[in-house]
């Protein structure tokens, strides 16, 4: 069998490890950009190299360059003079050529930035085909899943999902974002993590999940109420290298990847199947949480 196949089958049954952030590591390499995306055009094989290191540092799935891949941002970013189908196949290819045998292509698809109406002034319409765009130069491209990240709008999530549904039978994850609150954890629509997932179910997803917000305990916590709706089969969740601070204008994320590796154990032992890292992680983070896992697995 083939590592991808090994994959596949795992991810239904196991254990199986994800990459960490792009953006800091982008921003490592080009830091004035118009936007992460910038990269595939004027240094394509820098990118390619980002998802190499996590394919060496033990991701077994790789996640595209496209979190701000919609139309709508694309514009927004003065990237407009390349259609959202042809950045998002190319950073799709460019993965794909990264992770060969080794990793599966998580195709990304971000939130819009903007509300929806009636509270913003995107209408679903326009929402719809921004994400059908995205989610057909993904497929495109090669992906192997498409994952919608970062949810905070149950609304957006389900036109997204119902976008992605429209031009192929890929494989979804759904992976939402919550933060704490007085009285458990809500997205910034207020919505609890049970209900958020029982939504993400009925709009198609085939695995939820969670990432960024709050530190490994939070998530701890959240993955455990996911699991009172996502019973059976596998589970995502992506935290941030702790909470963030603001140092000099800039959010900095000061967890080490030693206490990361150490804590996300507790992820696991809370029925989280999938695990890798959001903001701030690197691919050292993930060598450690990927030794780590594998050994608490077993
Ligand atoms: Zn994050």
């Amino acid at each position: 069998m083939s590592k991808r196949e090994d994959i596949k089958q795992r991810l239904q049954t196991g254990l199986v490890i994800g990459d960490g952030a792009m953006g800091t590591q982008i921003q490592q390499v080009a830091p004035k950009l118009l936007c992460p995306e910038e990269l595939l055009f004027s240094q394509p094989e820098a990118v390619e190299q980002i998802h190499r290191n996590y394919v060496e540092a033990g991701a077994e799935l790789i996640t595209t360059n496209t979190f701000g891949g919609s139309g709508h941002k694309l514009k927004l970013a003065g990237m407009s003079e390349h259609s959202a189908v042809e950045v998002n196949r190319i950073a799709a290819q460019i993965a794909r050529k990264a992770a060969g045998d080794d990793a599966l292509v998580l195709g990304d698809i971000g939130p819009l930035g903007e509300l929806l109406e009636p509270l913003g002034e995107i209408t679903e319409a326009d929402a719809f085909n921004f994400f059908k765009d995205q989610a057909s130069g993904l497929v495109e491209g090669g992906a192997d899943i498409i994952i919608i990240e970062t949810c905070i709008d149950l609304n957006e999530m389900r036109v997204t999902a119902e976008a992605v549904k429209s031009v192929c039978d890929l494989t979804l994850i759904v992976s939402m974002t919550f933060d704490k609150v007085v009285d458990g954890y809500r997205n910034m629509m207020g919505n609890a993590p049970q209900q958020a997932a029982q939504l993400a179910l009925d709009a198609g997803a085939d695995i939820v999940g969670c990432n960024c917000g709050v530190d490994i305990s939070g998530h701890t916590d959240i993955v455990k109420m996911l699991r009172e709706v996502a019973t059976d089969g596998p589970l995502m969740c992506q935290p941030n290298a702790g909470l963030p601070e603001l140092i000099g204008g800039k959010m900095v994320y000061k967890q080490t990847p030693e206490s990361m590796a150490k804590q996300a154990t507790q992820l696991l032992d809370a029925g989280a199947t999938i695990i890798g890292g959001c903001c701030g992680t690197t691919p050292e983070y993930i060598r450690l949480l990927c030794e780590a896992l594998n050994a608490s697995a077993k």
